[in-house]
């Protein structure tokens, strides 16, 4: 297997054109191609890559002449997967934390003190080749753009590096200061949240898209989260918040109403809560690994989609609660265990973490889009989810690339 690791926009150069030919199962996510479902899959199927962009989808029998061909054997093809929430700019490990919490501790936001005394004794260079291996791995698994957060550091000078490190692997940088209350203002929470509204924010805009916040008991109400996402606001951040996992809150009726991108977890809903999800366009972002590794209750993905909400769905890769960088896992538990459809999980993964990062160029392929691809070693998509825990991934094209190929 080869691959390279960086998530940037790169082009993919030059303006040969590629058919990739033999696809049994195309998923577009374009209801206009192929049998008019949301998937808008096309069978016996093919398209032509141009550069870093798709230019031609359709039925293999009528695929344009091309200046290279590579022959996908008879597979399915789908997007690459988009994983609109992780947190992979850390050091160190806390296995430790999770043995002892299968064998019965429960879960608190404390363990994440862990994790930012580990990142502040880090060097740059140790915290890059930590994002760059997880992305490397989370490649192999299929996904081509990749959000991540800071949120380890928690002095002005860590976040900032921590968002700098981010921004060299990925477009999609969140500043996550508002994690937990840092260490050093367990006294004062009034004050940190001064801090992170403040110089830490100064230091942090330029590095950053997304503004984030904890909102939860034991982090930031609602009041801070507001603060917290107003400020980010007047400096050009978009946006999202962690909200509702650990139990009711006012995190998703704040995300609606500040109009943001994402609310993510939504595990504890108020038909309140779901209702302004359905009316807003905030997407609705489940993170089963989660609940998976701290043996909670699975968010209701049925409930949130029959209200008419859009739901992503997302690893939250991060070494506490949920380490696992593996879309297809997700894709897995969600149809097992939340109530989806093998469609539906697999839209929420390619084109709701498209829409939870407000992108319209990935997360389908269609003429224009980024030439982001994957190759299942399966007939069918359906398989991510019937084979849970197999690595069907075969082949994967990143803005026109192929960068992994499997022997
Ligand atoms: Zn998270």
């Amino acid at each position: 297997m080869v691959q390279s690791s960086a998530y940037g926009n790169g082009g993919g150069g030059g303006h040969a054109s590629t058919a990739v030919v033999g696809i049994a199962s195309l998923v577009t996510n374009d209801p206009a191609q192929g049998d008019g479902s949301p998937l808008g899959v096309i069978r016996d199927a093919a398209l032509v890559i141009e550069g870093d962009r798709i230019v031609w989808t359709g039925e293999g029998a009528r695929v344009p002449a091309t200046d290279h061909v590579v022959d996908a054997g008879g597979r399915a093809a789908v997007p690459g997967f988009v994983d609109s929430h992780s947190h992979l700019v850390f050091a160190g490990d806390r296995t430790e934390e999770f043995a002892a919490r299968m064998s019965g501790r429960p879960y608190s936001a404390g363990g994440i003190r862990t994790t930012v005394a580990a990142t502040r004794a880090a060097s740059d260079e140790a915290l890059s080749a930590n994002v760059a291996r997880y992305l490397a791995e989370a490649l192999r698994q299929g996904t081509t753009t990749f959000e991540t957060k800071s949120g380890y550091g928690l002095t002005i000078e860590d976040e900032a590096r921590s968002l700098r490190v981010a921004a060299a692997h990925t477009d999609e940088v969140t500043y996550l200061g508002a994690h937990i209350v840092a260490p050093e203002y367990a006294g004062d929470p009034a004050g940190y949240v001064d801090l992170v509204t403040g110089p830490m924010l100064d230091a942090c805009a330029p590095h950053a898209r997304w503004v984030d916040v904890f909102c939860e008991r034991g982090a930031f109400d609602g009041d801070a989260a507001r603060a917290v996402l107003t400020a980010g606001r007047a400096r050009g951040l978009v946006p999202r918040v962690h909200a509702n996992q650990l139990g009711h809150g006012p995190g998703v009726q704040l995300a609606v109403e500040l109009d943001a991108a994402s609310a993510d977890h939504c595990t504890h809903l108020t038909d309140a809560d779901v209702d302004a999800l359905a009316s807003g366009r905030t997407v609705a972002t489940l993170l089963p690994g989660a609940e998976f590794s701290t043996r909670a209750p699975w968010p209701d993905a049925r409930r949130l989609l029959d209200a008419g909400a859009t739901v992503a769905l997302s690893t939250d890769c991060n070494p506490g609660s949920s380490f696992t960088s593996s879309v297809p896992f997700c894709v897995a538990l969600a149809v097992r265990d939340m109530g989806m459809t093998p469609d539906e999980a697999l839209w929420a993964a390619t084109a709701g973490g498209a829409a939870a990062l407000r992108r319209e160029d990935v997360g389908r392929l269609a003429p224009g889009t980024r030439a982001d691809l994957v190759l299942l070693d399966a007939p069918s998509h359906v398989h991510l989810a019937y084979r849970p825990g197999v690595p069907l991934v075969a082949g994967v094209w990143r803005a026109g690339e192929q960068v992994v190929r499997a022997a």
